[in-house]
């Protein structure tokens, strides 16, 4: 318990003061719970012996009182410094979370911790928020009060003392044994809630797809089966956990009846005195309260464990690293020079190496094309560009520099990047497109929107600007999102335009304006496409034939023709 207080303390920061004061006054709370029963006790002794008058009375009743009053101030202290503590450590942990996501490699996204991550916020940090200040300062409040009943036994008598001691040690093999189980399950259940929460996700993005392709049966079959998975570990978990909760009871019903009937005994033989033998009755009803409540928090607190240990977990996901110093030079590097640099990249996403010795130099203003078969790599040649990943041989240079050795920062002021997969955010269009440049004017946005030909359709919308749009853009048409990312890039205005060849799955009105609207986004830039159509690079300045990770073929369009190699195929089969 200690190591996971300790754990929990480190983890509040420069909030660890609070919890500590919140501390003292969960132990002087403590102290003060038990006082009324030791006056109680005093009283009865004095009146037995008749040695109670009314200043007595009133002496204790007075004493009583302050020590209800003061248990209740204490408790609202630690309430309201550990309660407090577990909100404002949290929002901080949030955004340094966000933060930290932020400079992950895109492979963390796209390898299975989506999951994770959602779990982690929705689940083990509220959680945590929500459970574990408060029971911090009850667990010191019931160890407080469980040494004081077990003291003030061995006060009355030693074997009364040496009983509760016993007992308390057997409440404590228990309760461990219970805490092992919880924390068991407690870990499974949680890898269970990851999967559950990446099949969710899964099945809502999918939701499309699923219902085209007739597929609710199978997909909702594979959401029940976690569904189910999911409840059966809840079950076991009741079941292992039952049995030990159980016996914590069974504990606490045997021990207080033993103490009663040794304190029977010892009244009995003589060996204490009436007074004490009241004293014991009134003690005994609240003798192991403490330590039973102690074991049900401290399931409460085991479980807070794994979670900490999850939310480590992603924390210590390795973070692109963005210590870079160099500076690009802001006049640009001159048209005709090299812009960008690929001098001898390799990259395996994981064992097997998808690009090798790829190198290629794009000028300053000119296009070049990515083209080749499908899993060639060309995709995965446009995103190195912006460190997605980082690349373990090779260099990639912008503008001489080394992308490496760049903030990450400035690198993403050189680069703006039309994927085909467009995500909008659940917010108005106005702020969907200044993402671009969040400092820009208004009349700059409006002026970026009218390039990417989507100024005419968002003034159509119920609040122009101003209207929210569905989380992931739902509420627009396919080829009205795409125009909003190019609207985007183009206030953003980038001297590198990446361009994943964006037109698609549109109609043909659509196609035109997105046509119209890239043309405005690649003038005068220096462009990256990767094209699916060869007819739209024909007069790109360099094309890239990009067959199993490797470079095949280079030249424009009519020295390739003459090649007669695959790019010629290419054409020809696309033409027929
Ligand atoms: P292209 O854009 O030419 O279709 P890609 O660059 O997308 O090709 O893919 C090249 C290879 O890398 C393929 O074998 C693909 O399966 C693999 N690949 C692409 N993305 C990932 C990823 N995120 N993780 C693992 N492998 C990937």
């Amino acid at each position: 318990m200690l190591k996971i207080m300790h754990r929990i303390i480190e983890m509040t920061g420069k909030y660890k003061w609070r919890i500590r004061s919140s501390y003292i006054t969960a132990f002087l709370k403590g102290v003060m719970m038990k006082i009324p029963l030791v006056l109680c006790f005093l009283c009865i002794s004095r009146f037995m012996r008749g040695k109670m008058d009314t200043t007595g009375c009133i002496v204790f009743g007075v004493i009583a009182l302050a020590s209800v009053l003061l248990e209740a101030v204490f408790e609202h202290i630690s309430n309201v410094l550990q309660s407090a503590t577990g909100y404002m450590v949290f929002a901080d942990m949030r955004l340094r979370l966000g933060d930290h996501l932020r400079k992950l490699p895109m492979g963390y996204f796209t390898e299975g911790n989506i999951g994770k991550v959602s779990s982690v916020l929705a689940t083990d940090m509220i959680f945590i928020e929500e459970n574990c200040m408060g029971v911090m300062s009850e667990l010191v409040t019931f160890i407080i009060s469980q040494a004081l009943m077990t003291g003030m036994m061995f006060v009355m008598d030693i074997r009364l003392g040496l009983l509760s001691l016993l007992i308390v040690s057997v409440f404590i093999l228990i309760g461990n044994l219970m805490l092992k189980t919880t924390l068991k399950h407690s870990v499974i259940k949680q890898e269970d809630c990851e999967s559950l929460t990446e099949e969710v996700l899964d099945f809502a993005e999918g939701i499309g797809i699923i219902k085209s392709y007739n597929m609710l049966g199978e997909r909702s079959g594979k959401l029940r089966d976690e569904f189910e998975k999911s409840c059966r570990e809840s079950i076991d978990f009741e079941v292992a956990y039952g049995p030990w909760a159980r016996a914590l009871y069974l504990t606490f019903g045997i021990g207080t009846a033993l103490m009663l009937a040794l304190c029977a005994f010892l009244f009995k033989t003589g060996r204490i005195s009436d007074e004490y033998m009241v004293g014991m009755a009134l003690f005994l009803f609240d003798m192991f309260v403490s330590i039973k409540s102690y074991y049900g928090q401290m399931a409460r607190l085991t479980v807070t464990d794994a979670s900490l240990n999850r939310i480590e977990e992603v924390f210590n996901a390795e973070e692109l690293k963005d210590d870079g110093q160099q500076k690009f030079d802001t006049a640009g590097s001159g048209s005709g020079t090299a812009e960008i640099v690929y001098d001898n990249v390799s990259f395996a996403y994981t064992d097997k190496e998808v690009l090798k010795n790829v190198s290629f130099e794009v000028k300053q203003g000119e296009m070049t094309a990515l083209v080749g078969p499908s899993g060639g790599g060309k995709s995965t040649i446009a995103s190195l560009l912006a460190r997605f990943w980082d690349i373990k041989n090779g260099r990639i240079l912008i503008k001489g520099k080394n992308i490496k050795e760049v903030p990450l920062g400035s690198l993403m002021d050189q680069i703006s990047m039309v994927f085909q997969r467009i995500y909008l955010f659940q917010d108005t269009v106005y702020n969907n497109i200044a993402i671009g440049r969040p400092d820009a004017t208004r009349a700059e946005v409006e002026n970026a929107a009218k390039k990417a030909r989507c100024y005419d359709f968002i003034m159509q919308l119920p609040n122009g600007f101003d209207t929210v749009i569905g989380e992931g853009g739902a509420s627009l048409s396919g080829g009205e999102q795409q125009r909003i990312s190019i609207a985007r890039c183009i206030l953003k205005d980038a001297p590198i335009v990446v361009l994943d060849e964006a037109t698609a799955s549109v109609d043909a009105d659509n196609e035109r304006a997105i046509q119209e609207a890239i043309s405005e986004l690649c003038r005068d830039k220096t462009l990256l496409v990767i094209a699916h159509r060869l007819k739209t690079i024909k007069d790109a300045d360099q094309i890239l034939v990009v067959s199993d990770g490797k470079i095949t073929e280079r030249g424009d369009h009519s020295s390739l023709m003459e090649q007669n190699g695959m790019y010629a195929h290419m054409v020809s089969l696309q033409a027929s």
